[in-house]
This record gives structure tokens, sequence and C-alpha cells, in this order.
């Protein structure tokens, strides 16, 4: 009896010792140094800390009137400059910083009017190589790890699609069991799922991706599949502390994601995300760092710099003691300022506020520039579909702070008269990168994307919506038209033609 057991023991060791082999074997074949190399100069990548720190020191108390000058300069939807930024940043004065939060809701008006786009994580694997010390699905912890198959995605999606979403966010951990074959497949189950609804029927119109970084090979199959925007966060900007809190593995390597951004550009991806995780470090410095990193993506590609900006804050997770530890976590009244100086310093890039934070705080930073949010949200891996319950919350990568329903988080938007926008036109028609950088820096986005917002708002009030959202959602709906009679009266006739042909039934018809 002892012997077998013995003898099974050292089965399983050996077959644990073959497949760690190979995931090192399949880990020392990601990283290509010379699709880091070719973007750096002299050895070195674009983010100089010294320079930032330097920056941050020299422009604090700036008179009234050059950070007044700043505001202007954004409102006229012009990216700042790294110093103009470091001005806003130093801001002590409480009254100009609720200038500051004042000009940035005013800018967001301007370029994208009164329109929020949402959308659903879809989390597909927990397998992971990294030792990111903040994040539950790293190596070492003890969780429950689990991959989706394609039959669980579809379910996944399906519950998407009955809340109405037509945007997910498919995201994965770093492992072989994830490897572009996975993501790719897993992107073509979601785009081929649909459902009945009540009049039309519904289906996920645009996948964003938020996946470690990928070779320029991998990277043009993600563009071939057609994929919304790619988001890599950097975390940290900060070279010493990425380096504590990546202590080892692929993630370990600061350039490779750095250059992850210009590869899906090079792979022809050209609408992308940046982020950080704030609370590894300063967050004042990690505000510089996404604007630097904005600048060199404008420079290296024709002024395309990143469609969309997320900050997430750092958020309690399972066995993840590091959390409590950091002594850079960000307080509620930072979390605002960071958000506004963002939206200041990039006035025509999307911003993304996360279901992490909890309601309070969403309503409170919303009006500061974000354009875009999620809602119905589950983390956990199978979660959609599957029983909901604490073992479950246990895989999850963090905990969440807003549990809201997609239809309750629209009717408070529509309460508050903002429009919730399904529009996934963009990438299928082509008004990405250039395209929609030059719409958007001209301020003529905005009309496209009202009449968009319209359409696919009148579809899903029709086939999602709940009593009391569907009578907050036809006020807004109804405000819309007229203003779009009033400042767009040529466009006006086409436009209720393609109203119509939607309130008859007919689904996914968009300017
Ligand atoms: N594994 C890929 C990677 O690291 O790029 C993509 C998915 S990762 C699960 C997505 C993001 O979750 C990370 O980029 C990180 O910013 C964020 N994250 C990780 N741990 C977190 C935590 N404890 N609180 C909040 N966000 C966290
Ligand atoms: Fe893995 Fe991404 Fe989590 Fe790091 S953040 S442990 S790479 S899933």
């Amino acid at each position: 009896m002892f012997g077998l057991k013995a003898e099974k023991n050292l089965s399983d060791i050996k077959r644990q010792e073959e497949s760690n082999l190979s995931i090192s074997k399949w880990m020392k074949s990601i990283i290509k140094e010379d699709e880091n190399t070719r973007f750096m100069k002299r050895g070195k990548d674009f983010i100089n800390d010294k320079e930032i720190e330097e920056l941050l020191q020299k422009n604090r108390n700036s008179e009234k009137r050059r950070i007044r000058d700043i505001i202007q300069k954004s409102f006229s939807i012009q990216r700042l400059e790294p110093e103009e930024t470091a001005v806003l940043l130093n801001v002590e004065d409480k009254a100009l910083w609720e200038e500051i939060f004042e000009a940035a809701g005013r800018v967001k008006r301007k370029v994208y009017d009164n329109r929020i786009v949402t959308f659903a994580p879809l989390y597909c694997s927990n397998f992971c190589v990294n030792s990111c010390r903040y994040c539950a699905f790293r190596k070492e912890n003890t969780i429950q790890r689990r991959r989706l198959n394609l039959e669980e995605v579809r379910k996944e999606t399906e519950v998407l699609v009955s809340f109405g979403h037509k945007r997910v966010i498919v995201v994965y951990g770093e492992h072989p069991l994830s490897d572009i074959d996975y993501i790719a497949a897993t992107i073509k189950t979601i785009y081929n799922t649909r459902l009945k609804a009540r009049v039309g029927y519904g289906e996920i119109r645009r996948v964003n991706v938020n996946a470690p970084p990928l070779d320029i090979e991998r990277l043009r199959i993600l563009k071939e599949i057609g994929i919304g925007t790619y988001q890599v966060f950097q975390e940290t900007y900060h070279h010493q502390t990425y380096k504590k809190v990546h202590p080892r593995g692929i993630k370990a390597n600061y350039q490779w994601r750095l250059y992850a951004l210009h590869r899906a550009q090079m792979a022809g991806i050209d609408d992308v995300g940046l982020g950080v995780l704030f609370g590894l470090y300063d967050w004042k410095f990690e505000v510089m760092g996404l604007l630097y990193h904005t600048i060199e993506l404008e420079k290296q590609f024709g002024g395309v710099g990143p469609h969309t900006i997320s900050f997430p804050r750092l958020e309690p997770a399972v066995n993840t003691p590091f959390i409590q530890e950091s002594k850079y976590k960000v307080s509620d009244e930072d979390f605002k300022k960071l958000i506004a100086v963002i939206r200041l310093s990039v006035p025509y890039t999307g911003l993304i506020l996360t279901a992490r934070e909890p309601a309070h705080i969403r309503r409170a930073v919303l009006p500061l520039g974000v354009t875009q949010t999620d809602a119905s949200t589950r983390i956990g891996i199978g979660a959609y579909s599957e029983e909901y319950n604490q073992q479950e919350a246990e895989r999850q990568q963090f905990l969440l702070g807003d549990t809201r329903s997609l239809d309750e988080l629209i009717r408070e938007l529509a309460l508050s008269g903002q429009i919730t926008s399904f529009c996934t036109a963009g990438y299928r028609c082509g008004r990405t990168g250039r395209r929609i950088m030059d719409l958007l820096k001209t301020g003529k986005e905005r009309w496209f994307c009202k009449l968009n917002a319209v359409l696919t708002f009148r579809e899903w009030i029709d086939d999602f919506a709940c009593g009391e959202t569907r009578i907050a959602g036809e006020k807004v709906i109804q405000k819309e038209i007229t203003e779009i009679k009033k400042k767009l009266p040529e466009l006006f006739p086409k436009f209720m033609e393609v109203y119509k042909r939607i309130k008859r039934g007919e689904r996914d018809l968009y300017f």
C-alpha cells in the first residue's frame, strides 16, 4: 500500500516537473528584446524618473494666473506639456481645485457631451506565471485556478448580452494556457453569440482586450479578429517601484510592458489604452508618467495617442497583505484631483472608471471627465453564469466596490441628464486611430456620437430597460432628439428615418 502511494507521488512530482519545464520554456520565448530596443534611445526608455521628480519639484507655488492660463489651454482641447501638468498637480489652494474640477467637467462635455459608454469585464482565465505583489492571481497565491472553456465563455456572454451589454473587455492572466490561440478563440466565441431580445436581438459588438503584453506577431492576430481597444496598464511608471512589485516572471521586464502599445500600433491596432494602478507609488509621479507615455505615442505614431486611460486604485485582494502595507494608497480627495488633472492634460482621450470604486465615489468622480464605466460587473471566473458565492469571491482578482446592475446605473445616469451610449460604430467603420483623434480634437466626434448614442440607447430601451429606467430614458431621448433637430437640421431627416427603423425592430444601424 505504502509503496503504491509513494509511486503515485513520484509520478505526480515528475509530471509537475515536466510541466514547470515547459512553462519556463514558454516564458523564455515570449519577450523579443529587439521589439523593445528598436524604440529605445541609447538603451534608455522614455520615462526619465529624475526629470519627472524635478519637474514636480520645480513647479510648486505657481501664480494663479499661470494656473488659469493652463486650464484655458486645455479648454481649447490642446494637450498639456509635462511642465503644465506639474503645475496643476502642485496646486494647494482649495478654491483653485474647485476651478480645476469644474473645468474638467466642461472639457469632457465639450469633447464628449453628456454621453457615458458602458461595458462589462469578462474574466476568462486566472492562471498566471507572474508574481505581481498586489494581485490575487499571482503565481504563488493558493487560489483556485480556472480557465473557461469555449462553451463557458458562450454562457458568460449570454448573461451579459441579456442585460443589454454591447461591449465587453476580456481579461486574462499570463500563462501558456491563455496564449494567443486561446485569446483568439474566446473573442471569436463572444462575437458569435447572439440572443433574442424583447424586440430585436442582443449581441456583443465590441470586444476590448486587457491581456498581457504580446509580441507583434500575436498582436496581428488580434487585429485580424477585429478587436476594439487593446489595454496594457503600466501599473507604475517609477522604475524602482516597478521592480519591487514585479519581482519575477515575464512582467518583471519594465520595457516589455512599456512598449506593448508601440507594438500594438506596429501590428495595426491603433486604439490602445494606458493605465496606472494607483497606490503603488506617488500619484503625482504616475500622472506625469501617463502624460509622457501619451506624448511618446503621439510622437511615434503620427499624433495618435491613447484611445483611453484607466486609473484603477489598489483594492484589497485575497491573501495579499501588500495592499494594506503600501504607503502610497490614494485618498478619495486625491483620487478626484488625479482624474481632473488627467482630464485637463489629455482633453480628447477617453477616461475609464471601474466598479472597483464604490457607488458614492463613482457618483462624485463621474462629472470630472469620465467617459466610460462598467456595470453589473463580476470578476470571478464564470461568475456571470454560475452560482455566485463566497468561494467564487475568493477566485476573484480583487474585491469590487459597486455591484449595481446595468439597468440601475443607466437609470441613475438618465435621471441626471446623461445618456448611455452603446455605440460601437468606431472600429467597424474605420473611425479609429488618427481619424477618431482628429474628430475628437476638432469637436466633431461629439455630434457623430450623439446620433449613434440616441440610436443605440433607443435599441437598449426597447430591448432591455425595466419600468422606471424606461421612463427616465425616454425623457433623455426626447431631449436629445430636440437638440439634434436644432443643431443638425440638415442631418435630422435622415437621422429620424433611421431612428424609426430601429423603433420598428431593425438593429445595429449607425452613422
Ligand atoms: N494579466 C494581465 C496584466 O497584468 O496585464 C491582464 C489582466 S490584469 C488581471 C488587469 C489589471 O488588474 C492589472 O493591469 C492591474 O492594474 C489590475 N489589478 C491587479 N490587482 C489589483 C488590485 N489588487 N486592485 C486593483 N486592480 C488590480
Ligand atoms: Fe498575473 Fe496580471 Fe495579476 Fe500580474 S496583474 S499576477 S500578470 S493577472
